[in-house]
């Protein structure tokens, strides 16, 4: 029965999430709470993301600094690279997008599944993400069902491990069984709060740390 690992990339493998970064440097104080209006129904969590994302520049240099300073867990490419060793999967989730994402793991030279949003930067729209309708786990709310991947690898039989930090990650982690789920902050928080088992964790490179004890 194969081992695997299904991760959130946002807050989870990063410091931060690039769409806050946006928040906190390039979007007007006045602009909607999209995320809100996300949780009061009013739109989807893909467009939500999409509207922070058009706020996104278009240079170079701006873009190479967002993803620096969404800060990846320092430990990461040396973690990746004793789980894939001790014959472990792992599959990155996100409700954001691939063009980061890809941009951040190319860099660091880890190759492994990626599901996410597509996207492209395009002068004066900041980065534009398109739904992924070829995916099997394409979904209308967050573009990909993390759900779907993790009932995906469930049903070829894998030992399913999950880790995420916000609200999209509570439906898959609840999949798994609690001793596999590990959680920090919004994801954390609510599992507490529904007296649900699971794991804390600080930094990403702990879990495999756990994992391969
Ligand atoms: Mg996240």
């Amino acid at each position: 029965m194969p081992n695997v690992l299904i991760s959130d990339f946002d807050g989870t493998i990063t410091e931060k999430d690039f769409y806050q970064l946006l928040v906190e440097r390039y979007i007007p104080r006045d602009a909607p709470d999209y995320l809100g209006l996300y949780r009061m129904g009013k739109m989807s969590h893909f467009e939500a993301m999409a509207k922070y994302f058009s706020h996104a520049p278009t240079d170079e240099a701006s873009l190479q600094q967002l993803i620096t300073d969404t800060r990846p867990d320092p430990r990461f490419v040396e973690s990746v690279s004793k789980l894939k060793a001790a014959g472990w999967e792992l599959i990155i989730v996100s409700a954001g997008s691939s063009w980061y994402i890809d941009r951040i793991l190319k860099k660091v030279g880890v190759n492994v599944p990626v599901h996410a949003n597509p996207g492209r930067i395009v002068p004066r729209r900041g980065l534009v993400i398109e739904r992924p309708f070829d995916s099997p786990f394409y979904n209308e709310q967050t573009g990909i069902s993390k759900r779907d991947v993790v009932l995906e690898a469930l049903r070829r039989g894998a030992k399913v491990y999950y880790a995420g930090d916000g609200s999209p990650d509570i439906d898959p982690a609840m999949l798994v069984r609690p001793e596999r789920r590990f959680a920090r902050r919004y994801l954390a928080e609510y599992l507490g709060r529904c007296r649900e088992g699971f794991n804390e964790f600080e930094t990403w490179s702990e879990i495999v740390d756990e994992l391969l004890r």
